[in-house]
């Protein structure tokens, strides 16, 4: 049996996975089980900016191996505190929550700032409210499909969870009506990644910042996606130069080999959780931890960054010369970019498949829109090639 019969067979669907069943990687391109080559240009939404197989990576997580890779928090491992010293550095901050999955992070930030909410702002016990933005992703435990809007999400998984307020992204004063004396977070994706790379206006995460500074509300910046690296600077939130209360970290910080997350912070508001109250087996087991030392090892040196932000400029380019020419709308930031496809053409599916039938993976968003977030290893030939073969999968559907 193909890998394709065997994973429908025995895997529950919960994913519409194109036909490609990849075998191997190794920077920015993947091969799959009958020797096709494949540029990589969706990177597992970001969580493999530094390529598949990153040298200085797999060095650190196969000398862990042979350590130790797992003594829960029962005890200290030697590989956390390093870690977590390094990712406060990398981040401006003093503390660290170290946890696996991204959802996880956002979980754990809900129950930060609730807790914060209650003992440090003196919110009235389980009034606590925190303020969401429409179009939302942050995962898919009950309590985080409980703020989505996306209704494929939600569909039979309630009930919900309350203590959600959700308004339009990008819209500062709708965000200014919606704070109350018992709103103690404001939880949003400085660039809406699920949503299709929506970039809110430039003045949008400074009045964020400056609102709920002015209100004493947190500022939870959700950079699971957007972080480590992808829009060409450490965090989407410095291209505007703003700086949340909490970061929540993920994908990336695992390097492409292990799920890492962690929300990142001051003891201020980090330091609210008392021991007992919240923890996670493996959260910053020593495997882990020494993954995530490496990832930031890679980014303090801003040569990553660097990279995604040059040839971002180059991608978002040569993606916007496609603009009338069977796509209708490029957004984006530096290597991570969110292409319209007229939707009289195809659907972003379909754009997806023809794509990868000429060797470039990509996902489609909703609809229409496309994705474009290829390794940050990428060669700039390699980028060029792959915008050349959406070109002719345009002028393939018919595209002037
Ligand atoms: C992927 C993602 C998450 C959830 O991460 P998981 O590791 O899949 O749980 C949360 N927020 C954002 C912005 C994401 O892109």
């Amino acid at each position: 049996m193909t890998g394709i019969s065997l994973a429908e067979a025995f895997v529950a669907h919960n994913y519409h996975p194109l036909d490609v069943v990849v075998e191997s990687g190794d920077g920015a391109w993947v091969t799959d089980v009958t020797g096709r080559r494949y540029l990589d240009c969706l990177a597992a939404y970001s969580a493999v900016n530094f390529g598949h197989g990153h040298p200085g990576l797999i060095a650190a997580a196969k000398a862990q191996l042979d350590r130790i890779t797992l003594t829960s928090r029962a005890f200290h491992n030697d590989r956390l505190g390093p870690f977590a010293e390094a990712l406060a550095t990398l981040a401006g901050k003093d503390m660290v929550l170290p946890m696996n999955t991204g959802a996880e992070a956002v979980e754990s930030a809900i129950k930060v700032a609730r807790a914060w909410g209650y003992r440090v702002k003196d919110v009235p016990a389980g009034k606590a409210t925190i303020i969401v933005a429409d179009g939302n992703f942050h995962g898919r435990t009950t309590t985080i499909i409980s703020f989505s809007n996306d209704e494929q999400a939600r569909a039979d998984f309630g009930p919900f969870t309350p203590g959600f307020v959700s308004v339009p992204y990008g819209d500062a004063a709708a965000l200014e009506a919606a704070i109350d004396e018992n709103t103690v977070a404001v939880l949003l994706e400085p660039i809406q990644g699920e949503a299709g790379i929506v970039v809110p206006p430039a003045d949008y995460l400074p009045a964020v910042r400056a609102l709920t500074s002015k209100h004493n509300v947190l500022f939870i910046a959700d950079e699971i996606q957007s972080g480590l690296g992808r829009t060409g600077s450490t965090f989407a939130c410095d291209l505007l130069g703003v700086v949340p209360d909490l970061y929540l970290l993920g994908k990336a910080l695992g390097g492409g080999i292990v799920p890492v997350s962690a929300v990142v912070g001051n003891s201020d508001i980090l330091g609210v959780l008392r021991p007992g109250e919240h923890g996670s087996t493996f959260g910053g087991n020593p495997l882990a931890s020494a993954v995530g030392l490496a990832v930031v090892e890679l980014l303090a040196t801003g040569e990553m960054q660097e990279r995604a932000r040059m040839l971002g400029e180059r991608l978002q380019a040569s993606l916007r010369l496609l603009l009338g020419h069977g796509v209708v709308a490029v957004r984006g930031a530096g290597l991570w970019a969110g292409v319209d496809i007229d939707p009289a053409l195809a659907t972003g599916r379909r754009v997806c498949e023809l794509l990868a039938e000429r060797g470039v993976l990509a996902k489609d968003t909703h609809g229409s829109t496309i994705r474009l977030a290829p390794p940050i290893v990428v060669e700039p030939e390699d980028l060029d090639w792959a915008v050349g073969q959406l070109e002719a999968v345009l002028l393939e559907l018919g595209a002037g």
